[in-house]
């Protein structure tokens, strides 16, 4: 069954205003990734220190856009009329689930078992 449209909404309506504030953090870690690199000193404590900053933002922004690849599949999904639907089983994703989870791929049973490795 899907989802009434005033619940898609809503749930787009989080989804937009979170890719949002993550496009702006993976631009702004990349933008900073960069100024790290240009204030780079020949000083072997500074280098080490900024290799420490640039791996600490690298990783963040590796986060960042692994999220945000999900909700812009998410997005997808609403377009195509899917959303809250498990892409594994297609069964209702739980409520309680989406609204920890806007993106949400899977339902709470296909997480699980994605989680142990046999999905
Ligand atoms: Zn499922």
């Amino acid at each position: 069954m899907v989802m009434d449209k005033k619940k898609v909404e809503y749930y787009k309506k989080r989804l937009v205003t979170t890719q949002d504030e993550l496009l702006r953090l993976v631009t702004k870690s990349e933008r900073d990734g960069r100024e790290a690199d240009e204030e780079a000193t020949q000083d072997i404590a500074d280098k080490a220190a900024n290799s420490y900053t640039k791996e600490f933002l690298f990783h963040q922004s590796d986060e960042n856009r692994r999220l945000l690849q999900l909700v812009n599949e998410a997005l997808e999904r609403v377009k195509d009329g899917t959303y809250g639907l498990c892409v594994s089983c297609q069964g209702e994703v739980q409520v309680k689930r989406l609204e920890a989870v806007p993106w949400a791929r899977h339902c709470i049973e296909c997480q699980e078992k994605q989680d142990l490795g046999i999905l």
